[in-house]
């Protein structure tokens, strides 16, 4: 048994076209007009196959087949960034709605339940990242909920003004949540290691962890003509010499580890001013557990030491953490052997970017799979995949649905 290429590819097109960007790409986040025009479509399409549609609190979508016990989950997310790609969480449901039709037309009866669902704003542009599998979870914190901005600039409460959805309901969401036997997800792999490579299918043994500081050096202002070099405090300067040592420290010490300095606002940012201030974002990711909390220490240690011997201060404030997860070994296991049996050629991988499949991990056994996305890019109306990868990727994961639910 196989999918029907045809008829993903022609829900991945169709659903590309709600909330489609002028500047190209699709622009959907969660509770927003096109989202809820996407929802709707989905439902749709749920009941379509025969599934047993239903909605929580926090505006997850499922679709289920079977009745009661410990279900089989598999999904993704179908919101994107603002002006994102059509591919990003979208595959990883419409190929669980793909499979879940496929079970349901050949008339197989698996011992579990299966369900596919589609999270909630996994992108983050409400109340930090992964709302909806947090909530599903119970995982969220009422305060971050209730006083959290969105990137819209609005109260959370206020983008609900108007839908079904309140703070509660959302809070309370994981009252819903059925027993879990597993979770599964199908993803771009958003980096160009399987595409370098050469291979269709990365079987995620790893999600790593990230911690986010905002951070400043405070210097002082100074007349940019006429105050020597050496008796300058130039936060600008102390920015400049962390990025770079941060970058060489985990480079040479912890290497496969990242850090990222990605926001920065000079003050006063004008053109013959000292820099007296610097805010900086810094995004630190590990796949284990013990370096990132090594590497955070170490690179507030070197911010410190940059600081004093520059005469300046370093603050910092954590703005999120979420710790690395190493998926089941068990269904990595089978998704191996069931690539054996299909002939599709793998690689173990490790997931830099964060996924739903990490909140859900620690509630059951979670397996992910990835396909390569072209040049590795993704967050992007240049996002694309070769179909063929993705054929690929959706028969594995029917595959170890299949071998999972019976
Ligand atoms: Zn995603």
């Amino acid at each position: 048994m196989n999918i029907d290429t045809k008829r993903l590819r022609k829900n991945i097109e169709a659903l590309a076209q709600i909330g489609r960007d002028p500047r190209g790409g699709v622009t959907r986040p969660s509770f927003s007009q096109a989202d809820f025009e996407a929802r709707a479509w989905l439902k749709d399409r749920i009941c379509e196959a025969g599934l047993c549609y239903r909605q929580d609190g926090a505006g997850n979508i499922f679709g289920r087949l079977g009745g009661d016990g410990r279900t089989v989950l598999v999904g993704s997310h179908l919101d994107t960034v603002i002006n994102g790609g059509a591919f990003d969480g979208t595959i990883g449901v419409l190929a669980a709605l793909e499979c879940l039709s496929r079970i349901k037309e050949e008339g197989l009866e698996p011992t579990k339940p299966l369900e596919l669902v589609s999270f909630t704003d996994e992108e983050g542009n409400l109340v930090g990242d992964f709302l909806g599998s947090r909530a599903f979870a119970g995982f969220l914190n009422k305060e971050e909920v209730e006083k959290g901005l969105t990137t819209f600039g609005r109260p959370l409460k206020a983008i609900l003004e108007g839908t079904e959805f309140s703070l509660d309901s959302i809070l309370e969401a994981h009252k819903e949540r059925p027993g879990l036997e597993a979770y599964l997800e199908l993803h771009i792999e958003q980096g160009a290691t399987l595409e370098m490579e050469g291979v269709p299918i990365g079987i995620v043994e790893r999600i790593a962890g990230k911690i986010y500081h905002q951070c400043s050096f405070v210097g002082q202002a100074a007349h940019g003509g006429t105050t020597p070099l050496e008796l300058r405090h130039d936060a600008f300067l102390a920015t400049a010499d962390f990025a770079l040592r941060g970058t060489q420290l985990v480079a040479t010490k912890h290497y496969g580890s990242m850090i990222t300095v990605g926001k920065v606002a000079v003050h006063p940012g004008s053109f013959s001013i000292v820099p007296s201030k610097v805010d900086f974002t810094l995004d630190v990711r590990s796949s284990a557990g013990e370096t990132l909390q090594a590497l955070e220490g170490e690179l507030l240690k070197l911010a410190e030491d940059i600081a004093s011997t520059r005469g300046a201060a370093f603050f910092s404030r954590t703005i999120d953490r979420t710790e690395p997860v190493a998926l089941s070994e068990s269904i990595t296991g089978i998704m191996k052997e069931e690539c054996g049996k299909l002939g599709y050629s793998w690689i173990p991988l490790t997931s830099g970017a964060g996924h739903d499949a990490q909140i859900v991990a620690p509630l059951t056994e979670t397996g992910m799979i990835f396909i390569p996305c072209r040049d590795g890019i993704s967050h992007s109306p240049d996002e694309m995949i070769d179909w063929k990868d993705l054929e690929k990727g959706a028969n594995l994961l029917l595959q170890t649905l299949l071998r999972l639910a019976s």
